[in-house]
């Protein structure tokens, strides 16, 4: 048996498609959704995805204000800014591009986006609403993009084991509340837990994000399961996620390449969820 490869690359183009006529149904001009993000600091990481970020929003007909405080800035300018965004009516979403900068604190800045405006969906609000099972209009992105990758090449997830590598509020936490909500029954390990391929090995559905490159062999892989593999390290030779794909190909059921599996859904998702937050403040579509 050989995995079948999750191309998310092609499943991300189809979603920019599905959405340019969502955006001009809109409007256009003044009228199109507006996303602005926030970039502070001289992360060079940051500075390509923010990049990559407008590139797609322009394309797509999304006006995209990007806003560039120093480095330099205090933790009250930043949170200053933020709700001077979350006020402007011309704003549908926002982003805060995280990492800040050490001296800021994240969290009365992510604070500072009106939970109406949160196209990343990390406010404690829409984060809030996920960890109840509520229906939201936004959830973070790259585990929204995971789940839409599933649902796309019908894995299937009621009823089924489930295991989370990673805890972090961006991606394994609310990966493992979007497969708890999608009646999964799911297991979230982290950097402390023990047997963990063993536990893996119990799982249909293995969602590595443990920014651990190769980590992720055979062993830890149940046959069949979908691995859904978000880690993403730069090395010299490219790209390199969290599984050992030569390992794990042959074993696995589904298998997310990196790079082109997660990685382009994240853009995707935000994006739906500007185009989300724009309908739903213009009162066409339930909020
Ligand atoms: P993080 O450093 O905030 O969290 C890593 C988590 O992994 C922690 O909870 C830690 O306990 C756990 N962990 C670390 N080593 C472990 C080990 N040996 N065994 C078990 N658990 C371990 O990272 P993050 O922001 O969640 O990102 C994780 C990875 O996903 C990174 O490689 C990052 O680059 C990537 N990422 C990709 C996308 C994308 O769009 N594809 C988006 C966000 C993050």
């Amino acid at each position: 048996m050989s995995a079948v490869i999750i191309d998310g690359a092609a499943v991300a183009a189809r979603i920019r498609d599905e959405l340019a006529g969502d955006v001009l149904a809109i409007g256009e001009g003044a009228a199109a959704p507006g996303l602005a993000v926030v970039l502070c600091g001289d992360d060079p990481a940051s500075a390509v995805y923010v990049r990559n970020k407008g590139r797609v929003a322009e394309k797509l007909g999304i006006r995209f204000q990007l806003h560039t405080p120093p480095a330099s800035s205090s933790t009250g300018e930043l949170v200053a800014l933020v709700r001077s965004l979350s006020d402007d009516p011309a704003i549908d979403g926002i982003i805060v591009q995280l990492p800040l900068p050490r001296h800021i604190e994240p969290d009365p800045v992510i604070d500072a986006v009106a939970p109406e405006k949160d196209a990343d969906g990390f406010h404690p609000v829409n984060f809030g609403r996920l960890a109840e099972g509520r229906p939201s209009l936004v959830t973070p992105g790259t585990p929204a993009g995971c789940m839409e990758l599933m649902r796309r090449y019908d894995v299937p997830i009621e009823g089924r084991r489930a295991a989370v590598i990673g805890r972090s509020t961006i991606v394994g936490r609310p990966m493992a509340l979007l497969l708890t909500n999608a009646h999964a029954t799911v297991t979230l390990c982290h950097s402390k837990t023990a047997a963990l391929p063993a536990i893996c090995r119990e799982a249909d559905i293995l969602v590595a994000a443990a920014g651990r490159p190769g980590m992720v062999d055979a062993t830890y892989v149940k046959p069949g399961a979908c691995v859904i593999d978000v880690g993403i390290t730069p090395t010299v030779d490219g790209l390199v996620g969290d599984v050992d794909r030569d390992s794990v190909e042959p074993v696995a059921g589904w298998l997310t390449p990196v790079p082109g599996g997660v990685g382009p859904m994240t853009i995707a998702m935000l994006m739906r969820h500007t185009v989300s937050l724009a309908l739903a403040r213009r009162h066409t579509a339930p909020v």
